[in-house]
This record gives structure tokens, C-alpha cells and sequence, in this order.
């Protein structure tokens, strides 16, 4: 399915109070169970939602770089770890490495990102709605309800999963 991106962003923040009230009512619930929720919106979600037909995060977020992630990334594409720096990464202002620019650098037009095999820790989490604990990360789920269309969803769906 093709996401609604144009109007995604604005749809979530007019449901931003709507969706920190459901988050409230999440931390309600025992770990366990609040995990279970997610985990079954999470795989609706993205049995509907066609990353290869959005690519938003990879064109607006971007990924915070670990040292093992740069150091893959590099032997990956057959450079030296300084000239991969220096070619694609800075540091951002929480002291970061993130991509120079974005949309990321290896999202070509067809949305196959070209380093999948060897994207970064963060890329491969992202959206973050089936792992564990996400009562710690809720306020951030909710941040992304702007970014991603499947969390988006999950959000939306999520009443009729809440006692
Ligand atoms: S994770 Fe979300 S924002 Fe990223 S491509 Fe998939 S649906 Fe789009
Ligand atoms: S490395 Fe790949 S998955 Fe990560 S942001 Fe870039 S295109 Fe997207």
C-alpha cells in the first residue's frame, strides 16, 4: 500500500494530543502486556504498509552512526574509514555521526536502499514498535506518528487494543 506521506506529518500533529493520551493509558499497563499490544499493531501495520512504497525515514530522519556501523559500512563499500567520514558523515550537535545530508546517500529512486545488507544498527530498528520495553520509548513513538505511516496506524488501531 502507498502511504499518505504528503499529509502525514500534518494528520499526526493534529492527533498529537489524541496519541500522548493513548500513551498515557499504555503505561498503564504491565511491561509485558504493553509489549504483546505493540508487537501485534506493529505486525498489521506493516502487513498494509510497503516500506519500498515510502522511504520516509531514510529521506528524513537519517541514523545516528555507531563505530561498528561506520567500520561495516565502510569495509562495504571498499574504503578506508577516514575517507567514508569524510565522504558522507558529520557530526551533529548532540556530538553524533549522522549523514552529511539527507535523504540519505544510499536511497537511490526505487527506495532499494544500496548498503541494506550492511544499513546501520539503526535503520535496521527503526521503527522501534516491536521491541521490548516500549513503555520506556513511548513519547518517541509518538514523535514518529509524523514520520512514519506505520506507526501512524499503529497509533490509530490502538484503542481497540487498550482495556
Ligand atoms: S519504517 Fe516507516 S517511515 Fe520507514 S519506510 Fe517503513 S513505513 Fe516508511
Ligand atoms: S542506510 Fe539504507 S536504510 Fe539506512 S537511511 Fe540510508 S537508505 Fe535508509
Amino acid at each position: 500500500m502507498l502511504p499518505d506521506l504528503e499529509n502525514l506529518a500534518a494528520k499526526a500533529q493534529s492527533k498529537k494530543r489524541d496519541f500522548k493520551a493513548l500513551a498515557q493509558r499504555m503505561k498503564k499497563l504491565k511491561p509485558q502486556k504493553a509489549d504483546e499490544v505493540f508487537r501485534q499493531l506493529h505486525k498489521e501495520a506493516f502487513e498494509h504498509i510497503d516500506c519500498l512504497a515510502c522511504a520516509n525515514c531514510c529521506k528524513g530522519l537519517g541514523p545516528r552512526l555507531t563505530e561498528a556501523d561506520i567500520a561495516r559500512l565502510a569495509s562495504a563499500l571498499k574504503m578506508k574509514t577516514a575517507v567514508f567520514m569524510d565522504t558522507y558523515l558529520r557530526i551533529d550537535e548532540d556530538g553524533d555521526n549522522v549523514f552529511q545530508s539527507m535523504p540519505c546517500p544510499f536511497l537511490p529512486e526505487d527506495n532499494y536502499c544500496v548498503v541494506y545488507a550492511s544499513r546501520p544498527r539503526a535503520c535496521r530498528a527503526y521503527p522501534h514498535t516491536d521491541q521490548k520495553n516500549i513503555k520506556s520509548i513511548l513519547s518517541l513513538c509518538v514523535r514518529n506518528t509524523e514520520t512514519c505511516p506505520a506507526v501512524y496506524r499503529i497509533f490509530e488501531n490502538l484503542p481497540s487494543q487498550l482495556p
